[in-house]
């Protein structure tokens, strides 16, 4: 089970087959939420685009540089327990 990972080509919202892959360029850049600060990254993304329902969901290309920008840059969100 994919879990609407919509890079097995499944779309999680429609559950429809019609997802494609492109490439999303951040011209603004990735920062922490609420913050003025400078030192925005301008990460590539892999696009999945369902042309079914227009759902869209990026991932970052990581190398060791972006995931240490994350890491210390970015809010990190514990996981929490789903009551579903
Ligand atoms: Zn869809």
């Amino acid at each position: 089970m994919a879990n609407g990972d919509m890079r097995y080509g499944r779309c999680g919202v429609c559950g429809g087959g019609e997802v494609y892959r492109g490439e999303y360029v951040a011209q603004a850049g990735l920062r922490q939420s609420g913050t003025g600060k400078l030192g925005a990254k301008q990460p590539v993304f892999d696009a999945y685009v369902c042309a079914a329902c227009g759902n869209t969901q990026l991932h970052v290309q990581l190398d060791a540089k972006m995931s240490s920008h994350i890491r210390h840059k970015l809010d990190w969100i514990p996981p929490q327990q789903s009551t579903g």
